[in-house]
């Protein structure tokens, strides 16, 4: 159960049309949206008295690239194996793998299409024909696991009658049980990375205590944290069933994430810009991670329940966590089938080594392991 539940239970799978391949690599599949892209292609670039300019899809020929159009942030970022430059119409700095910053003017929205110099082609060209730093490419320094509720917060609780006795499953007992689990096989792979938990015990504790510890996790220049939230779900509806994975909505920005001292910049606007770019880094990986868990979850209970797909939606402990984060709801105590299989140590063994999978699948990718 998530701490804001009054949202529709729907499936907010992504739309196909938000599935392309990115990054050049057939391990990592980006989901991201691509809606907007149907506005920005194929516009006029010349007119009468102005410098030559070139549409986005001269640019996406000329520098071998993809393009992921975020519609809601309006940022643009193209790909070329492990190098993206991101940027936002109207701005002239753009940024190399969310971090390198560069002055490339000339990106214009021009009658609700993208226009670019002459200069800003070049330009770009020029930061994908650089040498591929492949060694400073970011890793995965700590992952933190978050079992949900505690203490006198049970989370949701499942009661059903079997063979006329009450049994009676709490949500915060499940999900610590699965997370220690995990926990154990992330150490056993990462053994040379923190490893670390928000609760190991049944201890009451407050979303905010949760992401302070997770976000004071420390970690070095250029290594990111992940954060894996588990959760157990409930519903009206006793038959509902099945494990899903949520992620951050991108309408809801995260703040703080580059700041005047980190950045070592003044100009609000710029760090507003630099926080967004950040901010969508994160969605992704988030989308990434959430994917990669959903599958892995999927080969090993697949079999047993109802894979409920991808969502996405705002809630707290994930809000203010500044790193990748997702929450996973392993079933629901309410479908009386689903908390037999909840209270069966076996089952929650295969749900921690599916999310183990994900994970490290995910990690193997991200750092692009061979
Ligand atoms: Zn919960």
């Amino acid at each position: 159960m998530r701490v804001r539940d009054d949202q529709t239970r729907d499936s907010i799978a992504l739309p196909a049309a938000a599935r392309i391949a990115a990054f050049g690599l057939t391990a990592i599949r980006l989901v991201a949206v691509l809606v907007a892209l149907l506005g920005l292609w194929g516009a006029p670039v010349l007119e009468a008295g102005e410098d030559r300019a070139y549409d986005l899809d001269h640019v996406v020929q000329e520098t071998g690239t993809r393009l992921q159009w975020d519609p809601y942030r309006e940022i643009g970022t193209l790909w070329n194996g492990r190098t993206s430059v991101s940027f936002r119409p109207g701005s002239s700095v753009v940024l190399e793998d969310y971090r390198t910053e560069h002055r490339i003017a000339g990106i214009e929205r021009h009658n609700g299409s993208l226009r670019f110099s002459a200069e800003a082609v070049e330009s770009f060209k020029s930061i994908f024909a650089m040498p591929e730093r492949s060694e400073d490419g970011p890793t995965v320094g700590a992952i933190f696991v978050d079992p949900g509720h505690g203490g006198k917060d049970p989370g949701t609780i499942g009661r059903h009658e079997i063979d006329g006795e009450l049994f009676e499953i709490h949500e915060k007992d499940i999900v610590l049980d699965i997370a220690h689990q995990l926990v154990g096989l992330l150490k056993q792979r990462y053994g040379d990375r923190e490893i670390v938990m928000s609760r190991g015990d049944d201890t009451y504790l407050t979303l905010e205590e949760r992401t302070e510890a997770a976000n004071s996790v420390p970690i070095r220049d250029g290594e990111v944290i992940l954060f894996v939230s588990v959760h157990a779900n409930a519903s009206l509806n006793s038959r509902a069933s099945g494990f899903e994975v949520w992620y951050l909505s991108p309408e809801v920005p995260r703040d703080g994430l580059v700041t005047q001292a980190s950045a070592g910049v003044n100009d609000p606007q710029l760090l507003s810009l630099l926080n967004t770019i950040r901010d969508e880094e994160l969605t992704i990986e988030s989308i990434l991670l959430a994917q990669s868990v959903l599958e892995g979850l999927d080969s090993r209970v697949g079999a047993f329940t109802g894979n409920r797909g991808i969502k996405k939606e705002s809630w707290y402990v994930v809000r203010e966590a500044k790193m990748p984060s997702i929450l996973v709801e392993v079933g629901f105590v309410t479908n009386k089938e689903e908390a037999l299989l909840l209270a069966d140590g076996e089952y929650l063994n295969k749900l921690a080594h599916g999310i183990y999978n994900g994970v490290n699948n995910f990690i193997e990718d991200f750092e692009r392991r061979e």
